[in-house]
C-alpha cells in the first residue's frame, strides 16, 4: 500500500535523515540514569539491536554531561540530548558531540540564551527538536482557544518554530503530543499545512502496553495514514524494548517499512480444531528474526483457509489432528497437527 506522503524539509540527525522521502524513523528514550554511562550504553544497544533508529537520552545535570562523549564515541545509532530547563546543557552536549537536541523554547524564554543554542547547534550542523503537548501550551493561545485543544497546540508549536527561526535557525522538527489521541492527530494535521519541517509523533502518557499501544496505534497511525509524520515513539509505560515493538508493527501494518515475516492469522470459531492460538504464538516466535518479505497465513479449518488466506506466499490450515500446508491458497502438502510447524519452517526455507 502506498500514501502520498506529506512534501516536508529533510533535517539529518547524525547520519540518520528524517522527512520525506526517508523512510519513517523509530525513536525511543533511555529510561536509565544518563550519569551511568555504562548501563545507558547497554540499554541503547539492546534498543538497537531491537531496531531502534534514534535514541533520546534525558540531560539534567552536569553529571549526566560528563557520559556524554562515551555514549556519542560508543552508541550504535544517533544520540538525541533531552534538555529541560537549563539552556547551558543544551550547548554542552553539542560542544560534547551530540548528534540532535530536544528543547522547548517555551522555556527559554531569553531570546539571547535560545540565539545561544541555536548559534551552537548550527555550527555543528546538530537539528532542534521542538516541540508542545498539554503541559506546555502558551497560555495567550490557550486563552483564545478556550484550553487544550488542537489550535492553541498547534499555534504554540508555531510559536516556538519561529522563535527559532527568529535566531536564524531552521534545521528543526516538531512534535505535538497529546495523551489524548484525537486531539494529537487534530493538532498535528492542522500544524502540518502550516509548515514543512518534519514531524516526530507520539501519544504521550499513554500508559502501559495493554491500553498505550491502543492509543499509539490510533494517533500515530491516523496521521500516517493520511502522509503526515516522518519519526515516531510509541510512549509506554514498559521496558522501551516494548516501544520499539510495537512502533515496527505500526509501521509493518501500513505497509510503511518491512520488518520481516508478516503474519496473518485467523480469529478461530467453531470450525476450529488445532490448537490454533498456541500455534501461532509458537510461529511468532519461531519467524521473528526470519528476514523474509512473505507473508504467512495461519488459519483454523480448510473451509475458509487457504481460500482466505490466498494472498499470502505460504500457509497452514487447519483440519481435525492434522493440518494442510498451502501456497498461495494451493494446497501442497497434509501432515500431522504435532509436525505443523516444522514442516512450515522447512517449506519457508525453500522461498
Ligand atoms: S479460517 Fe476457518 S476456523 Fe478460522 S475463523 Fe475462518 S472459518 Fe473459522
Amino acid at each position: 500500500m502506498k500514501f502520498l506522503r506529506r512534501e516536508s524539509k529533510v533535517v539529518f540527525v547524525g547520519n540518520v535523515p528524517i522527512g520525506n522521502p526517508h523512510p519513517v524513523i523509530i525513536q525511543s528514550m533511555t529510561n536509565t540514569r544518563t550519569y551511568d554511562g555504562e548501563k545507558t550504553l547497554k540499554q541503547i544497544k539492546e534498543l538497537a539491536n531491537e531496531g531502534c533508529e534514534l535514541i533520546r537520552v534525558g540531560i539534567t545535570s552536569e553529571k549526566d554531561l560528563e557520559s556524554i562523549p562515551f555514549l556519542v564515541n560508543n552508541s550504535p545509532i544517533p544520540i538525541i540530548g533531552d534538555i529541560q530547563y537549563d539552556y547551558r546543557h543544551g550547548i554542552k552536549a553539542v560542544e560534547s558531540g551530540i548528534h540532535g537536541i530536544r528543547i522547548n523554547p517555551g522555556y527559554v524564554a531569553d531570546k539571547e540564551k535560545l540565539n545561544a543554542i541555536a548559534t551552537a547547534c548550527k555550527a555543528k550542523g546538530v537539528s532542534i527538536r521542538v516541540g508542545v503537548n498539554s503541559g506546555s501550551i502558551n497560555p495567550h493561545w490557550e486563552k483564545v482557544y478556550g484550553g487544550v485543544n488542537e489550535k492553541s497546540l498547534a499555534h504554540s508549536a508555531l510559536d516556538q518554530v519561529k522563535s527559532l527561526e527568529e535566531c536564524d535557525f531552521n534545521n528543526i522538527k516538531v512534535a505535538i503530543k497529546a495523551s489524548d489521541p484525537m486531539t494529537m492527530i487534530k493538532a498535528n494535521r492542522l500544524f502540518s499545512e502550516l509548515t514543512e519541517y518534519p514531524l516526530h509523533l507520539g501519544v504521550t502518557e499513554s500508559g502501559t502496553s495493554t491500553m498505550g499501544i491502543v492509543k499509539s496505534s490510533i494517533g500515530i497511525g491516523a496521521l500516517l495514514a493520511d502522509g503526515i509524520g516522518d519519526t515516531i515513539r510509541v510512549s509506554l509505560t514498559e521496558d522501551p524494548i516494548e516501544e520499539i515493538r510495537a512502533a515496527k508493527r505500526i509501521l509493518q501494518a501500513l505497509g510503511l517499512r518491512k520488518f520481516g515475516i508478516n503474519i496473518i492469522s485467523c480469529p478461530t470459531c467453531s470450525r476450529t480444531n488445532i490448537d490454533l492460538i498456541e500455534l501461532v504464538k509458537k510461529a511468532e516466535k519461531m519467524l521473528e528474526n526470519i528476514d523474509k518479505d512473505i507473508t504467512v497465513a495461519i488459519m483454523g479449518c480448510p473451509v475458509n483457509g487457504p481460500g482466505e488466506a490466498k494472498e499470502a506466499d505460504i500457509g497452514i490450515s487447519g483440519g481435525i489432528s492434522e493440518g494442510t500446508i498451502f501456497k498461495r491458497g494451493k494446497i501442497i502438502k497434509r501432515v500431522p497437527e504435532n509436525e505443523l510447524l516444522s514442516t512450515l519452517m522447512e517449506e519457508i526455507n525453500y522461498l
